[in-house]
This record gives C-alpha cells, sequence and structure tokens, in this order.
C-alpha cells in the first residue's frame, strides 16, 4: 500500500474541524463512495476504506489527540475492526452506518463483521458467608453453583435425536440480515433464528432445543486472608454460557462476614468491649482479653475511668492489601454491681461515707461537674 495520505486531508476538512463538519464531510463521502453505487469499482472501494478509516480517527476525540500529536504512527492500526487484514467482506460497512447512521435509522444497526452473533454470557453473583477469623485467615472453600453441560441427549445439537438443525432459512447461516434502507444496507441480528444461523424443527425433548442442561457444579473458591465485608472475589469464566460460542460471564462471590461475639472489625482494626468491676478499674492489676489468635494480658491502672481504651499493637487483621495488621482496641467498660446483699450495702455506704468525706481528692470529677452546676445555675437564677 502507498504511502498514507492525511486524515484531514481524505475528509476534505481543516485540522480544526468541529465534530459535526467532520461527521457532515464523512457521511458525503461515504454516499459518493459506498459500494452500492459503485459495483465492482476497486477505486472506489479503496477511497471508501480510506475514508472511514479517516472517520474512525478523526471522530474519537481520543484517537483524533494521538493522531494530532504524532500522526498515524500515534494511532494503533489494531484497534480498527471491519477493514483490517482478513476482515470478511463487506461485513464492516454495516458497523460504518451504525456508527454514523444509526440514529438516522432508529438504531438497530449494530451488527459485527459478519458471521452469527455471539453473546457473552451474563454475569452471576453467589453470596458467601464467612466467620470474622475465616476472613482473618483465608480458606478454600466449596460453593455448588449452577452450571451447564451439554445436553445428554441431543450431544449439544439441541435437535430432537434422529433430526437435525437446519440452516435459517432468513438469512442463510449467517445469523444476520441485511436490511435496505434506500440506497444503504444496513446489517441486523437474524430476527428468525435471533443470530444463531440455524434453526431447530424438532427440538430435543431433554433441554428444549438448548443444547445445554443445567447441573449443579462444585467449585473451589480461595477466599483471601484479610478480606472484607462487602468485597467480590471474581471466578472468571463461571458466570452463564455465552450464545453462539460467545464467551461465559463471571462469577463473582460477594463476602458477607458474620456478626462475632466479642469483635468489630473496622478497617485492619479490631475493637472489643472489656467489663470490669468498679473495684478492678479502682484497684488496678491485671485482666485477659481475648485476641484473634489467643489472648493477651493488660495491665489496668489504678484509677482507670470507663471508656478508656487500650491498645494491642499489631493484634488486629493484616487485610488484603495491608502489609501489615491492624491493631486491636479493648474498650473498658465498668460494670456497676447490681442485686446487692443487705451487707453489701451496708459495706457500700460506709465506703461512699469515707470516699465523701475526702472531697474532690478522691472524685476529681464529680467534684468539677458539681462546680460548674452551681455556675450554671447561680447564672440561671
Ligand atoms: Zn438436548
Ligand atoms: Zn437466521
Amino acid at each position: 500500500m502507498a504511502t498514507k495520505r492525511d486524515f484531514y486531508e481524505v475528509l476534505g476538512v481543516p485540522r480544526n474541524a468541529s465534530e459535526d463538519e467532520i461527521k457532515k464531510a464523512y457521511r458525503k463521502l461515504a454516499m459518493k463512495y459506498h459500494p452500492d453505487r459503485n459495483p465492482g469499482d476497486k477505486t472506489a472501494e479503496e477511497k471508501f476504506k480510506e475514508v472511514k478509516e479517516s472517520y474512525e480517527i478523526l471522530s474519537d476525540p481520543q484517537k483524533r489527540a494521538a493522531y494530532d500529536q504524532h500522526g498515524h504512527a500515534g494511532v494503533d492500526p489494531n484497534m480498527r475492526g471491519g477493514f483490517g487484514p482478513g476482515a470478511e467482506g463487506f461485513g464492516g460497512f454495516a458497523e460504518a452506518f451504525g456508527d454514523i447512521f444509526g440514529d438516522l435509522f432508529g438504531g438497530g444497526a449494530r451488527a459485527g463483521g459478519g458471521g452469527r452473533q455471539r453473546y457473552r454470557g451474563a454475569d452471576l453473583s453467589y453470596a458467601m458467608e464467612i466467620t470474622l477469623e475465616e476472613a482473618a485467615n483465608g480458606k478454600d472453600a466449596q460453593i455448588r453453583i449452577p452450571g451447564w453441560e451439554d445436553c445428554g441427549t441431543c450431544h449439544g445439537s439441541g435437535a430432537k435425536p434422529g433430526t437435525q438443525a437446519t440452516t435459517c432459512p432468513a438469512c442463510h447461516g449467517a445469523g444476520v440480515v441485511q436490511m435496505s434502507q434506500g440506497f444503504f444496507r444496513v446489517q441486523q441480528t437474524c430476527p428468525h433464528c435471533r443470530g444463531a444461523g440455524k434453526i431447530i424443527p424438532e427440538p430435543c425433548p431433554a433441554c428444549r432445543g438448548v443444547g445445554k442442561i443445567k447441573i449443579q457444579k462444585d467449585l473451589e473458591i480461595k477466599v483471601p486472608a484479610g478480606i472484607d465485608q462487602g468485597m467480590r472475589i471474581r471466578s472468571t469464566g463461571n458466570g452463564e454460557p455465552g450464545t453462539n460460542g460467545g464467551p461465559p460471564g463471571d462469577l463473582y462471590i460477594e463476602i458477607r462476614v458474620k456478626k462475632h461475639a466479642i469483635f468489630e472489625r473496622d478497617g485492619d482494626d479490631l475493637h472489643c468491649v472489656a467489663p470490669i468491676s468498679f473495684a478492678r478499674a479502682a484497684l488496678g492489676g491485671q485482666i485477659e482479653v481475648p485476641t484473634l489468635g489467643g489472648k493477651a494480658t493488660i495491665e489496668i491502672p489504678e484509677g482507670t475511668q470507663a471508656g478508656k481504651q487500650f491498645r494491642l499493637r499489631g493484634k488486629g487483621i493484616k487485610g488484603v492489601r495491608s502489609s501489615y495488621p491492624g491493631d486491636l482496641y479493648c474498650h473498658i467498660a465498668i460494670e456497676t454491681p447490681v442485686k446487692l446483699t443487705e451487707h453489701q450495702k451496708k459495706l457500700l455506704k460506709e465506703f461512699d461515707l469515707s470516699i465523701q468525706n475526702g472531697g474532690g481528692k478522691h472524685s476529681p470529677d464529680t467534684e468539677s461537674w458539681t462546680d460548674k452546676l452551681k455556675n450554671f445555675f447561680g447564672m440561671d437564677g
């Protein structure tokens, strides 16, 4: 092929042409050189290809910018469909017209480059419930999902045994039909066979003509350590099968983490509440707290207040993308004793009296609170 002409020159538009000007120029030239108007004319065919290629680049803002900057080298020739090497016949024309004339013809003109229409299968999703420990450590899970296999009765053909699928008379097996719109041809998925290219006069009774039957299949899923609520694992190709040889969809496994009896997770950190007695809080001492992997000891200082939190470094969870684990925060709750005996009540009253006699020394918060209240009511009254 000779050296490529400048795309702007091909369309006869200035380099600063608007999208509209480019579209108009393309439409005019496409009509002029369209093969239907120039049957057997090789020069017109070449021109048409050139015009189409230029339009493909210049109508795409990204490709146009790349072309403006780097010329022909800036636009990857492999990105183009339709007229590349090995393109079949005029399959690409419909594509070209789908792009620009789709709106004129009411859409529906999105056809591929000849041959049957292949559709990717739908994605499937699956909810997997795991424990917090499993989320932290990861696990190999077995799940059972719906799958499809070739029907044993018809061996995948969809036709009743002893009969055969026949070529679709409407599209002659191509899966697409040409619709005439004035002097244009537009390719559409064959409505008679829905793009399959064949029809089954007597469907297989086992699979109702689908050629595949639904089965249950077991799948090994690797749940990575550190995974969190709401994250998804993709299992490629385990969605629904494609149509007419199209690729299957994917399976997404969505993780749900069961509520834990002790821990609450926040990112890579864990939180727990440790209730201690009022006496322990006042006197201090060691308490044992659980961690995900075992237990740990916390030294409670004398006079610990409710709500105080202790951090256990590295006792959280190592997230999927984290390089080190988070921390465990232990929140201290002080439990007020309940169902006291008369004797205990008496002791407590005596104790309280001795505290009160000590004044603000033993209860600094209470004293400052009392002062605040005095000021507050004093100002109001
Ligand atoms: Zn069958
Ligand atoms: Zn058909």
